[in-house]
């Protein structure tokens, strides 16, 4: 029998859950990104035969995987992330978890996984948030980040898609990726190595891109740069992502100014945040184009001065500042003298304003949990 997945998931709770006091304390010891878990998790089991089911939020535990489990040879596992925020008047809102319902959906399809229902992805959302309400963070700037994802869970080697799959969400309350103050990251382009193809599976929210990304991390930190810039698969020369994030460029050419942004030609992840920053554009004043633009225009502008800022976005930093892009010993690309730029500031304000509610929220991002 298919679930109804309108069905709300059944809460079991923790009966080791901390004490306030104890929750308080692992929150006020600032931890870092991802290393702070909650009490609870959101899990679905899925089969062929009973679609999902076992929906429930239960307490947070390892998983028991046979040495044999799909996801640990052949590797389906997706995943998405996005925050759940404290609004002023005592509510819970999420950031247009519609988005990463619709995105997670496309990534099963890639990986050839079954795709979770778009409701059923919120219930879990909800479910968990209103169950952990107590550790959303209440300041500016933190909040708490949500994790689902799948993986393949058949017990057999055979290579073919798994006909079994885990789907569960888990919860990291997290503060200000800036804690003292926004600081611009220096980037290294790799020459040496690509994230992704077109055709591939850049696309995807998929956990293999992660793993192949980190000996061109490790090349970035080599070169003494905090984070890799990835070029196109065909003619190594388009700019595609930064990291994990996408990116944007501003342009300024006769007074207008103009954000610039890597055109989704098959190999860049489209994230929330970079759409959300299309609308943000228009709202502000400023021209907005999605087109390529590759290395070369990259120099250029930022020595003709027609590029007057770098940064990346995505939802664990929000915006990031560039001001500095190496590729060789003898490139160096200086954006705006290093700098952080007014047009990343500005729509890093109005994006958090928005996301914490302390904005008008004119585009109905904000979806009230609690
Ligand atoms: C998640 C992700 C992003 C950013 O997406 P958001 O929805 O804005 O968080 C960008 N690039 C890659 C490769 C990603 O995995």
């Amino acid at each position: 029998m298919i679930i109804d997945t309108n069905a709300a998931f059944t809460i079991n709770r923790s009966p080791t859950a901390l004490t306030p006091d104890q929750r308080r304390a692992v929150m006020e010891s600032q931890p870092k990104f991802g290393d702070v878990f909650t009490d609870h998790m959101a899990v679905a089991q899925y089969t062929p035969e009973a679609g999902w089911h076992d929906c429930e939020i239960t307490a947070l535990a390892p998983f028991q995987l046979h040495p044999a489990t799909s996801v640990l040879h052949y590797g389906q596992a997706i995943f998405e992330g996005l925050k759940a925020y404290a609004m002023p008047d005592g509510g819970i809102s999420l950031f247009r978890p519609a988005m990463n319902a619709q995105r997670f959906a496309l990534s099963a399809a890639r990986m050839a996984m079954p795709q979770l229902p778009e409701d059923l992805f919120l219930a879990s959302l909800k479910a968990l948030v209103q169950v952990e309400r107590d550790w959303v963070p209440k300041q500016n700037g933190s909040s708490l980040y949500l994790r689902p994802m799948m993986f393949s869970r058949d017990a057999r080697l055979m290579t073919k898609p798994s006909a079994s799959y885990t789907y569960a969400v888990i919860a990291c309350p997290v503060g200000n990726y800036f804690p003292n103050g926004v600081a611009p990251v220096t980037v290294w382009i790799s020459h040496e190595y690509i994230r992704a193809a077109r055709g591939g599976t850049g696309e995807a929210k998929f956990a293999g891109n992660y793993a192949a990304s980190y000996a061109g991390q490790a090349e970035a930190a080599a070169h003494g740069c905090d984070q890799v810039v990835w070029l196109d698969a065909i003619d190594r020369k388009g700019i595609e992502e930064m990291g994990g994030m996408n990116m944007y460029f501003v342009t300024k050419r006769d007074g207008k100014t103009t954000l610039v942004t890597p055109k989704a030609s098959g190999s860049l992840l489209k994230g929330v945040t970079r759409d959300s920053l299309f609308t943000l554009a228009g709202d502000l004043g400023y021209a907005f184009e999605e087109r390529r633009i590759d290395i070369d225009e990259w120099r250029e502008g930022c020595r003709s001065g027609l590029i007057t800022e770098a940064f990346a976005c995505g939802t664990a930093a929000v915006i990031v500042p560039i001001g500095r892009a190496k590729s060789s010993a003898d490139e160096d690309i200086v954006v705006n003298n290093g700098e952080a730029g007014p047009v990343a500031m500005q729509l890093r304000e109005r994006l958090l304003a928005i996301q914490h509610g302390a904005a008008p929220d004119p585009h109905g991002w904000l979806m009230p949990v609690v």
